[in-house]
């Protein structure tokens, strides 16, 4: 945990968001300004700066990431239709917030990546 890591605040509850999943290893939340009609953040409990250095630190905890968002997905009702889930790693990739976390969008087509 790092005192002064957003998304570590978030987890600790010191900083308000709507939880809508929780598991040993991982806090989901909806994201503060979402990209699509689901957009929600998981992230590991455990700081680390993105998502390969999460696999080094703590190989497990990204498994678990990846099954929490199967269960968001789930009983967001976008199992079937399809949804995308993704890691920003660094600045080029628009990354904001250097505490790993995976996005889940969904609930309309989202086209392809650029
Ligand atoms: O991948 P990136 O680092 O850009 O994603 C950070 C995400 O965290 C953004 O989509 C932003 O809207 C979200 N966020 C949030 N709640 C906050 C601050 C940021 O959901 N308090």
């Amino acid at each position: 945990m790092s005192s002064d890591c957003l998304f570590c605040r978030i987890v600790k509850g010191e900083i308000p968001a709507t939880i809508v999943h929780e598991t040993e290893t991982t806090t989901a939340f909806r994201d503060i300004s979402p990209q699509a009609p689901t957009h929600v953040v998981l992230v590991p409990k455990l700081h680390s700066p993105d998502a390969v250095a999460l696999v080094k630190a703590a190989p497990g905890v990204l498994d678990d990431l990846f099954r929490a968002a199967g269960e968001v997905a789930e009983a967001e009702g976008i199992a079937d239709s399809g949804y995308r889930l993704l890691f920003n790693t660094g600045a080029d990739a628009g990354q904001t917030v250097f505490h790993a976390h995976l996005h889940l969008l969904g609930g309309r087509e989202l086209g392809a990546l650029a």
